[in-house]
């Protein structure tokens, strides 16, 4: 008998986690398994704040995916997907092609810029491992600029991040605590340095709690941080940003520029013709593309309504990883022609965001949490998700254990 071929598109939590959870589900006879991604390495995509300000080493994020597959039963293809013909059963790489019986989309995110002008061009945004890097590297750039120039510019040491979501908050937790580096390492007055955070909500952390939301708020404007709440970025420049509140226009002018105001899927799902909104496919109660019964989609990638809110769940690892479990057991049902598909329900257990190593605010199991307890949580969380995708031989060489 001819085996399928299961094809899964990207290794990020929620297509690495399909293809660990599939590989001890499905013997080497059952299925033909291939793994398809950009690069050679997984990366934590939940700690790339630290390493885009800095605070953690760029190759501490990210392992090889040769780490945690098992060779005899996937294969993995290191390449970039550029198309999906979902009426030929067909997958475009920049180098090849392949054929399926069975696909699975876990492409991930891209940063989404609400088509405002020149933020593509001037400003960053913590993408991928590579992003990070120009990130960390440009700001060090700019820091060590300054001293040489003859006519010094104030501005180069000026930072804006746009949006205080849960990842513009994390990265200004991390870059409060490296400037001090910074300054020390390139005979900078500290008092020089601005870090500006734009909102165009009328809070920080719109819809989290407030207590906790406060305490972020003052303990990241005791270390420097200015906020800019109710403003929205209009336009970034090669000189910085431009915003406005209400009728109020004003500049920054910032060396830096880090957008951090939101997410999109995959643009190769609109490339590709699918419906999406954002970019993202609104999946059936299976997790499968509307129309393609051979076609699941996780992650970033996929579109699911909260029933109780009638709003789209977050875009989250939590949920990547626990749609990864599910689409593994769902491929396996129709693998064997046995069983009954069964449907997602997320298990969301909480939500902790860090405010750089030592501090954090969370509310888990329904209970709230600040301070050192959050982070301690925080870096079990990150623990966790490396044991859930590597088991403890991951967790012994990527994990986090320095814990105050
Ligand atoms: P990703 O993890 O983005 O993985 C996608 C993979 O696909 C990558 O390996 C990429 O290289 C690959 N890929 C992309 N395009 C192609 C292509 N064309 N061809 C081949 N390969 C491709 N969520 C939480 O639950 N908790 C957190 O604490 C948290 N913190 C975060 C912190 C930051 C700084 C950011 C940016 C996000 C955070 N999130 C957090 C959100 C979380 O990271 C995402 O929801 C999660 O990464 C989505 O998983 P995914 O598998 O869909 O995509
Ligand atoms: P987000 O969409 O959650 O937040 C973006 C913020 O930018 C919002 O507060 C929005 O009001 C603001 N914004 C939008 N346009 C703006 C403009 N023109 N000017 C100024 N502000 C503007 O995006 P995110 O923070 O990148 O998070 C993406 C996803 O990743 C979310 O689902 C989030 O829950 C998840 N995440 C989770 C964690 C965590 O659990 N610790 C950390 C990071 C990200």
């Amino acid at each position: 008998v001819r085996k399928p071929n299961v094809v899964i598109l990207g290794a990020g939590y929620g297509g690495l986690m399909t293809t660990v959870r599939l590989q001890k589900l499905i013997g080497v006879n059952e299925a033909n398994i291939t793994l398809v991604n950009k690069h050679d390495y997984h990366y934590e995509t939940t700690w790339l704040h630290e390493a885009s300000a800095g605070t953690l080493h760029h190759d501490r994020v990210r392992y090889p995916i040769a780490d945690v597959i098992d060779r005899n039963k996937v294969k993995f293809i290191k390449d970039t997907v550029t198309k999906i013909a979902p009426n030929e059963k067909k997958v475009l790489l920049e180098n090849g092609e392949l054929e399926y019986d069975y696909l699975v989309i876990a492409l991930g995110f891209e940063s989404e810029t609400f088509g405002i002008k020149g933020l593509k061009e001037y400003a960053f945004s913590i993408a991928n491992v590579n992003a990070a890097r120009q990130i960390r590297e440009h700001i060090e750039y700019q820091f060590a600029t300054y001293n040489v120039e003859e006519e010094k510019k104030d501005e180069r040491l000026t930072i804006v991040v746009g949006g205080a979501g849960f990842t513009g908050i994390e990265f200004l937790g991390e870059l409060v605590n490296r400037i001090p580096e910074l300054c020390r390492e390139y005979d900078i007055d500290p008092n020089k340095v601005r870090i500006i955070c734009v909102e165009a909500a009328p809070t920080v952390l719109p819809g989290f709690d407030p207590e906790l939301v406060e305490y972020a708020v003052s303990q990241l404007e005791r270390k420097g941080v200015e906020f800019k709440i109710g403003t929205a970025i209009k336009e970034c420049t090669p000189d910085g940003i431009i915003v406005a509140k209400g009728d109020e226009v004003e500049e920054i002018k910032a060396g830096t520029v880090v957008w951090a105001a939101g997410v999109r899927g995959s643009s190769v799902l609109e490339q590709s013709g699918f419906e999406t909104m954002r970019s993202r496919i609104k999946v059936d109660p299976f997790l499968r593309a509307p129309g393609y019964e051979d076609i699941f989609v996780v992650g970033d990638c996929a579109l699911i309504i909260n029933e109780e809110t009638n709003r789209p769940y977050p875009p989250t690892a939590q949920i990547a990883m626990q749609e990864g479990q599910l689409c593994a057991k769902n491929l396996a049902v129709l693998i064997r022609g046995q069983g009954e598909l069964e449907s997602f329900k997320p298990d969301i257990k909480g939500t902790v965001c860090s405010l750089g190593h030592d501090d954090a605010i969370g509310v888990v199991f329904g209970k709230k949490l600040w301070g050192t307890k959050a982070s301690f949580m925080k870096k079990v969380i990150d623990n966790r998700a490396l044991y859930l995708i590597g088991g403890s031989s991951l967790v012994m060489k990527k994990g986090k254990f320095k814990f105050f």
